[in-house]
Protein backbone atom coordinates (compact mmCIF):
# COMPACT_ATOMS: atom_id res chain seq x y z
CA UNK A 1 0.00 0.00 0.00
CA UNK A 2 1.16 3.47 -0.94
CA UNK A 3 1.38 6.35 2.07
CA UNK A 4 2.45 9.25 -0.37
CA UNK A 5 2.86 12.46 0.37
CA UNK A 6 0.57 15.38 -1.37
CA UNK A 7 3.03 17.45 -2.49
CA UNK A 8 0.16 20.34 -4.70
CA UNK A 9 -1.81 21.02 -1.62
CA UNK A 10 -3.42 23.91 -4.01
CA UNK A 11 -4.94 21.08 -6.48
CA UNK A 12 -5.81 18.40 -3.71
CA UNK A 13 -8.64 20.36 -2.04
CA UNK A 14 -11.79 18.99 -4.56
CA UNK A 15 -10.43 15.34 -4.68
CA UNK A 16 -9.41 15.21 -0.84
CA UNK A 17 -11.84 12.91 1.73
CA UNK A 18 -13.51 16.00 4.00
CA UNK A 19 -13.58 13.03 6.98
CA UNK A 20 -10.21 11.13 6.95
CA UNK A 21 -8.01 13.61 4.81
CA UNK A 22 -7.21 10.70 2.18
CA UNK A 23 -7.34 10.94 -1.65
CA UNK A 24 -10.62 9.87 -3.52
CA UNK A 25 -11.20 8.77 -6.96
CA UNK A 26 -14.05 9.37 -9.40
CA UNK A 27 -16.34 6.97 -10.01
CA UNK A 28 -20.04 6.28 -10.82
CA UNK A 29 -22.29 5.37 -7.94
CA UNK A 30 -25.94 4.27 -6.85
CA UNK A 31 -27.73 5.86 -4.10
CA UNK A 32 -31.00 5.21 -2.51
CA UNK A 33 -33.10 8.26 -0.79
CA UNK A 34 -35.80 8.08 0.78
CA UNK A 35 -38.65 10.58 -0.54
CA UNK A 36 -41.70 10.70 2.11
CA UNK A 37 -42.71 7.25 2.14
CA UNK A 38 -41.33 6.09 -0.91
CA UNK A 39 -37.74 4.61 -1.38
CA UNK A 40 -35.90 6.04 -4.78
CA UNK A 41 -32.90 4.09 -6.15
CA UNK A 42 -30.58 6.88 -8.22
CA UNK A 43 -27.80 5.19 -10.49
CA UNK A 44 -25.25 6.83 -12.83
CA UNK A 45 -24.50 9.35 -9.88
CA UNK A 46 -20.72 10.90 -10.30
CA UNK A 47 -19.05 10.28 -7.14
CA UNK A 48 -15.62 10.92 -5.74
CA UNK A 49 -15.17 7.65 -3.28
CA UNK A 50 -12.50 8.25 -0.35
CA UNK A 51 -10.03 5.34 -0.69
CA UNK A 52 -9.56 4.58 3.01
CA UNK A 53 -12.65 5.18 4.69
CA UNK A 54 -14.50 4.66 1.24
CA UNK A 55 -16.87 7.52 1.45
CA UNK A 56 -18.74 9.26 -1.12
CA UNK A 57 -18.91 12.87 -2.02
CA UNK A 58 -21.20 13.49 -4.74
CA UNK A 59 -20.46 16.03 -7.22
CA UNK A 60 -22.37 19.14 -7.37
CA UNK A 61 -23.76 18.89 -10.89
CA UNK A 62 -25.27 15.26 -9.15
CA UNK A 63 -26.79 17.10 -6.38
CA UNK A 64 -28.36 19.56 -8.74
CA UNK A 65 -30.42 17.05 -11.04
CA UNK A 66 -31.01 15.14 -7.63
CA UNK A 67 -32.87 18.30 -6.43
CA UNK A 68 -34.51 18.55 -10.23
CA UNK A 69 -35.83 15.19 -9.48
CA UNK A 70 -36.97 15.75 -6.10
CA UNK A 71 -38.67 19.42 -7.17
CA UNK A 72 -40.84 16.81 -9.66
CA UNK A 73 -41.24 14.33 -6.69
CA UNK A 74 -39.13 11.46 -8.65
CA UNK A 75 -42.67 10.74 -11.16
CA UNK A 76 -42.78 6.99 -11.37
CA UNK A 77 -43.11 7.12 -15.18
CA UNK A 78 -40.25 8.26 -16.16
CA UNK A 79 -38.23 5.74 -13.89
CA UNK A 80 -35.73 3.13 -15.51
CA UNK A 81 -37.25 0.33 -13.83
CA UNK A 82 -39.09 -0.13 -10.68
CA UNK A 83 -37.91 -3.07 -8.51
CA UNK A 84 -39.15 -4.88 -5.26
CA UNK A 85 -37.11 -4.01 -2.01
CA UNK A 86 -36.68 -6.48 0.62
CA UNK A 87 -36.89 -5.30 4.22
CA UNK A 88 -35.66 -6.69 7.48
CA UNK A 89 -35.73 -5.34 11.11
CA UNK A 90 -32.85 -6.10 13.09
CA UNK A 91 -35.43 -7.21 16.30
CA UNK A 92 -35.95 -10.22 14.27
CA UNK A 93 -32.01 -11.11 13.69
CA UNK A 94 -31.04 -13.64 16.81
CA UNK A 95 -27.22 -13.47 17.42
CA UNK A 96 -27.33 -15.98 20.32
CA UNK A 97 -24.95 -18.70 19.59
CA UNK A 98 -26.58 -21.88 18.68
CA UNK A 99 -26.05 -24.53 20.90
CA UNK A 100 -28.58 -27.19 19.56
CA UNK A 101 -26.99 -28.47 16.96
CA UNK A 102 -25.75 -32.28 17.68
CA UNK A 103 -22.61 -33.30 16.75
CA UNK A 104 -22.60 -35.94 14.08
CA UNK A 105 -21.98 -39.38 15.07
CA UNK A 106 -23.30 -38.69 18.16
CA UNK A 107 -21.47 -38.07 21.61
CA UNK A 108 -23.24 -39.13 24.69
CA UNK A 109 -21.56 -35.96 25.89
CA UNK A 110 -24.01 -33.82 23.73
CA UNK A 111 -27.05 -34.84 25.59
CA UNK A 112 -25.85 -32.88 29.03
CA UNK A 113 -24.17 -30.34 27.28
CA UNK A 114 -27.53 -28.96 25.19
CA UNK A 115 -28.91 -27.43 28.39
CA UNK A 116 -29.24 -24.24 27.14
CA UNK A 117 -30.78 -25.69 23.84
CA UNK A 118 -34.53 -25.10 25.27
CA UNK A 119 -33.85 -21.50 25.59
CA UNK A 120 -36.17 -19.53 23.61
CA UNK A 121 -37.55 -16.00 23.65
CA UNK A 122 -40.11 -14.73 21.49
ZN1 LIG B 1 -11.96 9.19 3.92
Amino acid sequence: MSDEIQEAPEQVEAHTCQYCGSKTRADIVNMALWEGERLVIITDVPAQICEKCYEQFYEDSALFKIDKLRGTRFPKEKAQEVIEVPVFSLKSVDIRIETSHPVKGGNPKDEETSKFAGYEEL
